[in-house]
């Protein structure tokens, strides 16, 4: 009941005459707006705005911003997407006047110290990868992905392979691994999971030839499981002529404890909107640096921020593929992702990662009494659980609990991905959540399993909208309100 006032809209609230303030009546001198307009551009009427007290307009949006879940007010355990806590002390330091003022046009030597923090990320990020080309510029992880199929497709033309023409992708694969390959220009081929969820190795070896640039691993997997067979996949791509990709959204599991460049990457992406506190959701801005090895280093877009001596500047490499981003990228998003790695160090960053892989056994402990877990006694940073039993059951749906969760006071987890879980509920729950917080979760989840059908069907009962059409919302947002369709 609390925010059913904040549906109302403000035309609805609107009481003629009612201001927020009233301001002194405009002179009508020969200077006013009738003498310097053309007649036909005045409107006749003011705009049908409505008319309140600034008290209910305050309200109102403060009402309105409660009503979506965020990290900032609930546990959202969103697998994949990594949503943990940022601490907002990285947001003051990332609004100091010394980033935020600086325009994308001053000379190189008017900003060294934006420059040096550039110039450390790289190397912070090249080393944490094991990768050490390193470009800062792309604005997401879809577009890193993008970005790296750029710099291979560019190597290999230079080397004369342009028969090298397919993508690899495992069937557990985030959606933008093969939209990123199609959209480089690449066609893609699939390469199945095996029952115990990791890379089919027998399904991998068949599918590569003379005709693959790139396969996409994501390790830890979506399934939140290390593929322990990462170095044969490796070998076995290389000595088909391959380079390996590794989607690095799930990096908050292996932080400062293995890196791809290790087991085997030649390309991968950070999503430091997931994995450094960079503000997550909304449609950015984000994020998406990436890492390549030293041979494709000079493929990479420019600027790439060099020292020399006591010197920062930028450069672009000799071989680049080009911008795919103006200036140096989003610097706000990347000014947080160095505060945060600057202030863990390298031993807080790998506690980062192992408490994130402590909670997420943690609760995969407790809720393998609850739902069926299909894949692995153990997880990473995350998991994921099948609500195929409460459909044989009950006829209820992953959809269905995850709409009760909100009931409970819990942003609903990740469902339907990956693909290869039926009815799949993925479950990250982050290093930044207490054990208590987890105690309630898994509680919840019991809880929703042992109520009746329509309870759960119906819900969620405690929200403005109980189940919008998702599609719909999507592709045909209603975001204009119209005074002649009202
Ligand atoms: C989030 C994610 C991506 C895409 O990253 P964006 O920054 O959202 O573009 C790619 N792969 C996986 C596994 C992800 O979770």
């Amino acid at each position: 009941m609390r925010n059913q006032q904040a549906t109302k809209l403000l035309f609805e609230m609107s009481r003629s005459g009612r201001r927020a303030h009233h301001l002194p009546a405009l002179p009508t001198t020969a200077e006013s707006a009738t003498s310097l307009l053309p007649a036909d551009q005045l409107a006749d009427a003011p705009p049908p705005l409505p008319e309140l007290a600034e008290g209910d307009v305050v309200r109102h949006f403060v009402n309105l911003s409660t009503l979506n879940m965020s990290v900032d007010t609930h546990f959202y355990p969103l697998g994949s997407c990594t949503m943990k806590y940022n601490p907002k002390r990285n947001e003051r330091m990332a609004s100091l006047p010394g980033l935020v003022d600086v325009h994308p046009l001053q000379s190189d030597r008017s900003i060294p110290g934006v420059l040096q923090m550039l110039y450390e990320l790289q190397q912070m990020l090249g080393e944490i990868a094991g990768l050490p080309g390193v470009s800062l510029q792309p604005a997401a992880g879809a577009h890193g992905e993008l970005t790296a199929l750029f710099v291979a497709a560019a190597y290999f033309a230079e080397r004369g392979e342009t028969e090298r023409t397919v993508v690899l992708t495992a069937d557990s694969a985030h959606g933008t691994n093969p939209a990123s390959a199609q959209i480089a220009g690449f066609s893609t081929r699939t390469v199945k999971s095996g029952a115990n969820g990791l890379v089919d190795v027998e399904d991998l070896k068949s599918k590569l030839d003379d005709k693959t640039a790139v396969f996409m691993l994501t390790n830890p997997n979506t399934l939140g499981l290390f593929d322990s067979q990462v170095q044969e996949i490796a070998d076995l791509v290389h000595s088909a002529g391959g380079l390996i990709y590794l989607d690095g959204a799930n990096m908050n599991a292996i932080l400062g404890i293995t890196r791809p460049g290790d087991f085997g990457a030649d390309l991968m992406h950070f999503n430091p909107h997931k994995t450094f506190s960079g503000p997550h959701g909304g449609g950015g801005p984000g994020a998406g640096p990436i890492c390549v090895r030293d041979f494709l280093a000079d493929y990479l877009p420019g600027p790439v921020v060099e020292k020399d001596g006591d010197e920062y500047r930028c450069v672009t490499p000799t071989k680049s593929i080009g911008r795919v981003r103006s200036f140096f990228g989003n610097v706000g998003v990347l000014a947080r992702a160095y505060i945060y790695i600057r202030t863990y160090g390298k031993e807080g960053l790998r506690r980062v990662s192992e408490d994130a892989l402590l909670g997420a056994n943690y609760l995969l402990s407790k809720v393998r009494h609850i739902l069926d877990v299909p894949h692995g006694d153990r997880c990473m940073h995350e998991f994921v659980a099948s609500a195929t039993r409460l459909r044989k059951e009950k006829h209820l749906s992953a959809m269905d609990l995850a709409k009760r969760l909100l009931d409970y006071g819990f942003h609903a987890p990740t469902v339907y991905f990956p693909l290869v879980v039926d009815e799949a509920v993925m479950v990250e729950p982050t290093e930044t959540e207490s054990k208590e917080t987890l105690d309630a979760f898994a509680e919840a989840l019991f809880r929703i399993t042992e109520e009746t059908g329509d309870t759960i069907e119906l819900a969620p009962h405690s929200t403005v909208i109980s189940r919008p059409d998702d599609v719909a919302a999507a592709r045909k947002p209603i975001l204009r309100w119209n005074s002649e369709e009202s």
